[in-house]
């Protein structure tokens, strides 16, 4: 007992959407994802002390599209754990190329896993599986989860990200703070690390708020002995405000962008040392 109207834009984002969904399927089946890396950086001496390996795909059409364009698609579609999967073995397949050249390789390679993945009972294997035929030592490989794929089942994930620990992998919360945390629990989680948005950085000078969440997060890390990055640094008042308060690793604009392999490689050969760039 009802009509609804129809109109030419839902039907344009409908077809738009399959077209996204069809193209996605393609890429995944021809494997056309490319993976760029983005330094973490010393504050105190500029030394790259790690690299987040982050996801592109390179689409016939359009260009390179980053994750924002298709990774909730991907989800959607269950093709995220096919993405990992990529992305895992291509950046393992990296790291092995940078320890067997003539660079020194970043002490450390991180990935993000999705919270599907992260639910894959064979991950374990699979992760022990890619750094044996890679040859790369788990101490070097860090996870990076969502803080909210985690607490949505604080036992099951204890128990998952615990078979990653034993493995010998590091594990880290990613964004933390922006979902919701429940403190009691994070003591408990077997990690070794968290990060802080992007979002909280950007406006650490301006907003009061965000300045007291940062600084916040910066004290629970040291007290948990936690490792700490800061995401999104992008000016040199963002690293000033993060020096005077004893955060030592920034990853953002002010350092690099996320590089192709290729110029990553030459900032390694470089010395794997970067300066700020002024704004
Ligand atoms: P993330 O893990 O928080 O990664 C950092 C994001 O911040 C990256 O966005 C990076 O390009 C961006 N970024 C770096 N420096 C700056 C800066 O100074 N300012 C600002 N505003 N942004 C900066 P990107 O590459 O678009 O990736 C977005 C998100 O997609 C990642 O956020 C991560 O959650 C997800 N992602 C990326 N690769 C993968 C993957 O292989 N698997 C899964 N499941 N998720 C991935
Ligand atoms: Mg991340």
């Amino acid at each position: 007992n009802t009509y609804r109207f129809f109109s030419e834009e839902m039907n344009s984002l409908a077809v738009e959407r399959m077209t996204l969904v069809r193209d996605l399927h393609n890429a995944v089946e021809e494997e056309a994802f490319r993976v760029h890396y983005q330094p973490r950086v010393d504050v105190n001496d500029g030394r790259i002390v790690g690299v987040e390996a982050l996801v592109r795909w390179q689409h016939p059409g359009v260009g390179l599209l980053p994750p924002s364009q298709f990774l909730g698609v991907a989800e959607d579609e269950g093709l995220i754990s096919e993405i990992d999967h990529f992305v895992l073995n291509a950046a393992l397949r990296q790291y092995r190329a940078w320890m067997d050249g003539e660079v020194t390789p970043p002490p450390r390679l991180t990935i993000n896993i999705s919270a599907r993945t992260l639910r894959m009972a064979g991950l374990p294997e699979t992760l022990r599986r890619m750094l044996r035929e890679h040859g790369v030592d788990a101490h070097c490989l860090e996870i990076e989860v969502k803080e909210g794929d985690v607490m949505d089942d604080p036992p099951a994930s204890i128990q998952r990200l615990r078979s990653l620990q034993d493995l010998g992998v590091r594990v880290a919360i990613d964004d933390f703070g922006t979902g919701y945390s429940a403190f009691g629990m994070l003591r408990q989680l077997p990690i070794t690390g968290l990060t802080v948005a992007g979002s909280f950085i950007r406006n650490v000078l301006t907003e009061t708020g965000d300045a007291q969440i940062v600084t916040a997060i910066i004290a629970l890390a040291q007290s948990l002995r936690l490792s700490l990055v800061a995401k999104g640094v992008e000016t040199p008042e963002h690293l000033a405000f993060l020096e005077h308060h004893n955060c030592s690793i920034a990853q953002g604009l002010l350092y690099s962008r996320p590089l192709p392999a290729r110029e990553m490689d030459r900032v390694l050969a470089e010395g794997g040392v970067l300066v700020p760039v002024k704004s």
